[in-house]
């Protein structure tokens, strides 16, 4: 008796941040930006926040695969990193947030913009 189930209470952990977070969907306070990405929060669509450090991931970014293959990089696997900034290898442009990385070759890629980590139809842009 007395025993208290704080299994409602469920905490969501995610590898770029410290503490656990919450899944929500209301409108968040301010402008928010999700940390994976760099776009808006929006109502309505699933994120994960912690509140205390104005820290927002959207699901999908939440969700992404911490190790990918990539043409960009045929010899080892890409892991999920957060970046300051990178140049992605894939379109050339800049980007920063998550990317996938390979940390012996340099090579980074946008995780939200599809065509940068698929398989099928990555196009190469030569910079020299
Ligand atoms: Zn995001
Ligand atoms: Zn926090
Ligand atoms: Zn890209
Ligand atoms: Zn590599």
């Amino acid at each position: 008796m007395g025993k208290l189930s704080i299994e409602e209470m469920r905490d969501f952990s995610h590898f770029s941040h410290e503490h656990p977070l919450e899944l929500t969907n209301l409108w968040p306070q301010g402008h928010t930006v999700c940390s994976g990405c760099k776009m808006s929060i929006v109502a309505g669509k699933d994120y994960y926040t912690c509140k205390p450090c104005s820290y927002y991931l959207h699901s999908t970014c939440y969700n992404l695969p911490r190790l990918i293959q990539h043409p960009a990089d045929p010899n080892h696997d890409l892991n999920l990193v957060p970046s300051a900034s990178f140049d992605c290898k894939a379109c050339g442009l800049r980007g920063s947030g998550f990317s996938y990385n390979c940390s012996f070759c340099l090579v980074h890629c946008h995780t939200y913009v599809p065509q940068c980590h698929s398989q099928k139809h990555t196009v190469f842009i030569l910079t020299h």
